[in-house]
């Protein structure tokens, strides 16, 4: 199978994906192989590539919002039949037995696996997963446009839960790319007043198309205090803006798995009650809350497609902030399913 493959991080603009022609991969007990139509591509991906995140073996395939059809089973595996189209997220893995995964917290498990970091992800045409952590794909979606779900949808859906917005409540999102885009058609349905901070334009005029009350510069200040709000971009220099923005016991919650380091601030900024909270991966509940919420309201992912000969040209215009929504790449383009929404 044809897949490109990361043996050494370093800056995308050296082009550290190489295509590489390798074996098919054999599914493992209770495991599905997949033949993989599309892979959205995530700013984690590009932590992975470029090493900010270190790597956690020589060799690697990346991407991790995998859409495609189940083409063999398993010994043991029930729950999908071939034909049937999935999605693989993050969340390769999990162990079941840590005191986070007895507490139904297995998002922080003691010994996960990633899939496109610890294990092989999706910049390839086949790869493998265990039948309880890939998701049925909800009809009505094209593969193109699950394929941001999997991960920038489900992380959103995550930190909005734990910025505990409710409805008539004020949102802030900083940093507008795909889980942003997402998140606010979710805040919308929840009749969330949302202020969008972002520093590209186009990302500006993004979020007023999606409903966005007030849009503005990365690090400005909206024209109402914030009950709550979302820090998808990877700068830790926004944190003390975003705290200047919220109102008394409000919410600041961290959207990335990367961040530079947060700049030292005054008490003020934080007292009161107001409170920073990260988020770390997601729990398999969340991942199907989201999907079925997805499918009603229904969410609509603006995509960005990639052919799969441009995996290194689609990093780096995700680094330059070049994406308008999602970036996907396209894996088997003459088996791509569902309807494109107009
Ligand atoms: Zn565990
Ligand atoms: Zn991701």
């Amino acid at each position: 199978m044809r897949a490109w493959v990361l043996e050494k991080p370093g800056p995308v603009e050296a082009d550290p994906l190489r295509e590489k022609d390798l074996a098919v991969p054999e599914p493992g007990q209770r495991e599905l192989l997949v033949r993989i139509t599309v892979c959205g591509i995530c700013r984690t991906d590009l932590h992975v590539v470029e090493g900010e995140l270190p790597p956690k073996s020589p060799s690697m395939i990346p991407g991790h919002q995998i859409v495609g059809v189940v083409e063999r089973l398993g010994s043991g595996a029930t729950k999908y039949r071939r034909g049937d189209r999935v999605g693989i997220p993050w969340l390769h893995q999990t162990c079941g037995k840590c005191p986070y995964c007895r507490s139904g917290r297995e998002n922080l498990c003691d010994f996960p696996q990633f899939t496109g970091y610890s294990v092989n992800g999706g910049y390839a045409e086949y790869t493998v997963a265990h039948e309880d952590f890939v998701y049925p794909i909800p009809t009505g979606f094209h593969d193109l446009e699950a394929a941001p779900l999997l991960c920038a949808g489900i992380i959103g859906f995550r930190c909005l839960r734990l910025s505990g917005i409710a409805g008539g409540d004020n949102l802030g999102i900083y940093g507008f790319g795909a889980a942003g885009h997402v998140s606010i058609q979710i805040a919308r349905h929840w009749n969330v007043n949302v202020f969008a901070c972002t520093r590209e334009e186009k990302h500006r005029r993004l979020a007023l198309e999606l409903g966005a009350r007030w849009s503005g510069d990365a690090a400005a200040e909206p024209p109402e205090k914030l009950d709550a709000s979302i820090i998808f971009a990877p700068s830790g220099e926004l944190v003390p803006p975003a705290l200047r923005a919220l109102k008394k016991g409000g919410r600041l919650v961290l959207g990335g798995i990367h961040m530079s380091p947060i700049p030292s601030f005054s008490y003020p900024l934080i007292y009161e009650e107001r409170s920073i909270k990260s988020v770390a991966n997601n729990t398999r509940q969340d991942g199907h809350d989201f999907l079925k919420l997805a499918a009603e309201i229904p969410i609509h992912t603006e995509v960005q497609v990639f052919s799969f000969e441009q995996a290194n040209d689609a990093l780096k215009t995700l680094k330059h902030d070049g994406i308008r929504g999602a970036a996907v790449l396209e894996v088997n383009p003459d088996s791509l399913a569902g309807e494109r929404r107009p």
